[in-house]
């Protein structure tokens, strides 16, 4: 009995020190919300998308219905977050402004972004930044992972709607030329060009400059960071388990809370408060998934 009871403290010990950890820094969070797509088609026959891991995608999750999505800017709405851009992120952070602030992004620039979200951020005067393929836009392609797709359905957007959009509150940052998975280019010419060429693109269209980069699937290593670094000023990744630590300030990992179609409210509302990631990279959490992984 008493190893029981020992093993009970030392969980909740565990679950007290990071519920410490996370009310002594939540302060210096500023949720970073990850979208893809939004839009009411699934398909009937989930179609898995073989990630770079192997691992199955899912790829109707990284639809957000139009109403769900509705729903998560107005609860933002209603709990006065403060949206911003992620050209402003870093000026918010250094400056240690007060705030409720949240980001929305998009990545890989889908026409549905502008059919359906945009109307809804716009209606809210809400901003958004949105990360393109730029090989992508206004092109007859599709992307990698929908090639098993109808195009039609995963049209991208074109440079007008771009340019529109950008009038109003929409902020673009740059997602490489083709989606390449930077980790699996070899030529470091390419390499550059990817990171490089695919904003120089975004800014000759819009006439802007272009500050934030987005790396295809979350992959980074060294290299590419350093060649991101000297082009952009912020860099965001993916929800990708324990790689950053939970507080981390590198500007050039930022890490965002994918929000996908299956997420009702409540699990909405544990992205955005950061408790969802609180408790994904927390020890106790890894120590039990770990030990559910070894007893299988
Ligand atoms: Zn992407």
């Amino acid at each position: 009995m008493t190893v029981i009871y020992i093993i009970l403290a030392l969980i909740l010990i565990f679950i007290l020190a990071n519920l410490i950890h996370y009310l002594l820094f939540k302060h210096k969070y500023i949720p970073v919300l990850m979208y893809h797509r939004v839009n009411n088609h699934t398909r009937d026959n989930r179609i898995r998308y073989t990630t770079h891991k192997g691992s199955g995608l899912d790829i109707d999750s990284m639809k957000v219905s139009i109403n769900a999505f509705q729903r998560q800017l107005d609860y933002l709405i209603r709990k006065n977050y403060q949206v911003i851009t992620m050209d402003e992120y870093l000026d918010i952070i250094n400056n240690k402004k007060k705030g409720k602030f949240v980001a929305i992004t998009f990545d890989d620039g889908y026409e549905d972004n502008y059919l359906y979200a945009y109307p809804l951020l716009l209606e809210r005067e809400m901003k958004a930044t949105i990360y393109l393929v730029t090989n992508f836009i206004n092109s007859n392609n599709s992307l990698p992972i929908d090639k098993d797709d109808d195009f039609t359905n995963n049209k991208p957007l074109t440079w007008d709607e771009v340019r529109e959009m950008n009038k109003n509150h929409i902020t673009f940052g740059a997602h490489t030329l083709n989606h390449q998975f930077l980790t699996e280019i070899n030529d470091i010419e390419v390499l550059v060009q990817e990171i490089v060429e695919s904003k120089k693109k975004i800014e000759q269209e819009l006439n802007i400059e272009v500050k934030s980069f987005a790396y295809p699937a979350g992959l980074y290593n060294e290299e590419i960071i350093r060649i991101v670094q000297e082009h952009y000023e912020n860099a965001v990744i993916t929800a990708n388990g324990r790689i950053v630590p939970l507080f981390n300030h590198n500007p050039y990992l930022i890490e965002r809370e994918a929000i996908s179609r299956t997420d009702n409210l409540f699990m909405f509302k544990l992205k955005l408060w950061g408790i969802h990631r609180f408790i994904r990279k927390s020890l106790w959490y890894q120590a039990l998934r770990r030990l559910l992984k070894w007893r299988k």
